[in-house]
């Protein structure tokens, strides 16, 4: 079935590039279909049509001509005139019969039914990595082997909020402000001294519509005064190598979306009550001090612990993965800056007591990302009562559990190096950065959004939607050379049509902010992070269960700019691997 969905998509494509080369380009008052130079352009208008008249009159002198009305037109050769017997072309029907064959094109494209091509288990390549070559699989713990559910975000935000009030003497009313689910996304930016939760694409330009004071949004002009007169935020504003410039924080952590969440209800209330504070000081309130004291007090650590089955999820599958790894013969080992109790509690409950069995290495509170650019702190191992020792680490071992460390000893004891190492984390930077850049281990994001993100890509609504805005936009940059009044005006209509399709395909990920990989049509900040820091990316280790442990990733040869699309490969690799996954379900 999946592969009939992939053919007729397939097929579309080659009729639609077929029905396409065949339109006649028309250039103002029929002029050349390449686009006239701007003081053409002009003269065209002024040559004497007259706006909103159903049939313009022709320019005074024509050069060229499209397609078969090339002779009926008139022209001069030699000073000699020759007059037109043709009709006069009618701009806006030339136009919108244009836009009515377009429409019919995507209808063809994606036919209703065609949808549920991406399968949530997918996993994705931004570069090309052959499992077999991999010896070693290294893991992340918290939202890497554990993911959590939405009642952690619920609590985190609860106890930060109620911290505020009570040791704060942050106005009650606060207390007022529930939790809003799915307000906020990863990879946002936060303005400290303005206050503002913004989006920026990858060319560091903040997306309109996706900036919130509190809870509410602000006016894109508001925007752009705020910003000096651009939407551009500069690099040095935005970005230390972790994402932490001195005016903008990015929230790169999962667990970072109840503090977001928290910061933007806190400014609503001042906002709101009309009480005048200092953004700066709320920032260091909510997001040092409050969620701060969630985590390094071990709140967040003790609530998991008491009731691991409300808050952890998918063990079975982690233990399937673990267990699947350590069968084939390969070494497994686990860095997180988690504790040891919390760890070995989780852990427990998802693959065993005798968890340990499958790791040949196990590092707690390793302190990343220092843990990979540091070589200052050496390891110390734990006892079985979990206490520090004071001997010196020559080796690591298996069956023991160490503590700190850094990644220069790491390779210097276990002499894992290198591509045949694949390391697995949720937090591009703390994770994934510096072993991409500076130790050249391969990395394999996890990215839980991708499933939820995959279900809004499924439907029927955002794949025609997104569609037609894009032959939508193709229409327009090749019909922009007419510069009639006539067109202007439709053209105008499509340039509103594509910005309320570019609201309705990003409302439909999260009204506030859209998706977390594209502004409009850009990549994220998030996303180009995303692509330079990691080799692979999934929702969740599962993934892993769908493919042989030989099996070659393979990126997808998206065209360049200026590369003409030659190749179908889209149709072969990448997103399109349903019927392949269909084959490989004997595996889990
Ligand atoms: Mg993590």
């Amino acid at each position: 079935m999946a592969r009939q969905k992939v053919g007729s998509i397939g097929r579309a494509l080659l009729r639609h590039r077929g029905a396409t080369s065949t339109v006649p380009a028309l250039a103002c008052g029929g002029l050349a279909s390449n686009g006239p130079s701007p003081a053409a352009a002009q003269k065209c208008c002024r040559g004497g049509e007259t706006c909103g008249s159903e049939a313009p009159k022709a320019p005074p002198h024509r050069h060229h001509v499209v397609g078969k009305k090339r002779s009926e037109e008139s022209l001069t050769v030699s000073g000699r005139a020759y007059s037109s017997t043709a009709p006069k072309i009618n701009h806006k029907t030339y136009l919108w019969a244009r836009y009515n064959e377009m429409k019919r094109l995507v209808h063809d494209l994606i036919p209703p039914g065609v949808c549920n091509l991406l399968n949530p288990s997918n996993i994705y390549a931004n570069n090309e990595v052959n499992l077999a070559e991999v010896d070693i699989y290294g893991f992340d713990y918290d939202y890497t082997l554990a993911l959590y559910s939405n009642a952690l975000d619920a609590m985190i935000y609860d106890t930060a909020r109620d911290f505020l009030v009570k040791h704060y003497k942050y106005p009650e009313g606060i207390s007022k402000y529930e939790y809003i689910p799915n307000f906020t996304a990863r990879g946002l930016h936060y303005d400290i001294q303005k206050g503002l939760l913004m989006k920026i694409d990858a060319f560091h330009y903040i997306q309109l519509g996706t900036v919130y004071r509190g809870l509410k949004p602000v006016p894109d002009e508001e925007v752009m005064e705020l910003y000096g007169g651009t939407n551009h935020v500069p690099l040095h504003q935005v970005s230390g190598f972790y994402g932490k410039g001195p005016k903008m924080k990015q929230y790169m952590d999962v667990f970072s979306i109840p503090e977001m969440t928290l910061l933007a209800a806190a400014n609503d209330y001042f906002i709101t009550n009309d009480i005048e504070y200092d953004p700066v000081h709320l920032y260091k309130d909510v997001s040092v001090s409050a969620i701060g004291m969630v985590h390094i007090k071990g709140y967040m650590y003790k609530w998991i612990m008491q009731d691991l089955e409300k808050y952890i999820l998918r063990g079975d599958e982690t233990y399937a993965v673990l267990d699947r790894l350590a069968s084939h013969g390969k070494k497994l080992f686990l860095i997180t800056n988690s504790p040891f109790s919390f760890v070995d509690k989780g852990m427990k409950y998802m693959v065993g007591k005798d968890w340990r069995e499958f790791f040949d290495v196990v590092i707690v509170q390793a302190d990343k990302p220092h843990f990979f650019n540091d070589c200052v702190k050496p390891f110390r191992r734990l006892d079985s009562n979990g206490d520090l020792q004071w001997d010196k680490i020559k080796s690591l071992d298996k069956g023991q559990i160490y503590k700190q460390g850094n990644l220069f000893d790491f390779l210097r004891l276990t002499g894992w190096r290198g591509s045949k190492v694949l390391y697995f984390g949720d937090h591009l930077y703390s994770d994934l950065a510096d072993l991409m850049l500076r130790h050249g281990w391969r990395t394999g994001a996890i990215v839980p959004e991708l499933e939820v993100e995959t279900r809004v890509v499924n439907t029927e609504q955002y794949a025609q939607s997104l569609t037609w805005l894009q032959a939508l936009t193709g229409l327009l940059e090749r019909m922009q050379v007419n510069h009639t009044c006539q067109s202007k005006k439709v053209l105008e209509d499509w340039l509103k049509e594509r910005e309320e399709l570019r609201a309705v395909t990003k409302n439909l990920f999260n009204p506030q902010f859209g998706s977390i990989f594209r502004t409009c049509h850009n990549p994220t900040y998030f996303s180009r992070r995303l692509c330079r820091f990691s080799d692979l990316y999934m929702a969740s280790i599962s993934c892993l269960l769908n493919y042989d442990l030989s099996y070659t990733f393979y990126p997808r040869r998206t065209p360049l700019q200026h590369e003409a699309p030659l190749w179908m490969d889209q149709l072969c690799t990448g997103c399109m691997k349903t019927p392949f996954l269909e084959e490989m379900a004997h595996i889990r």
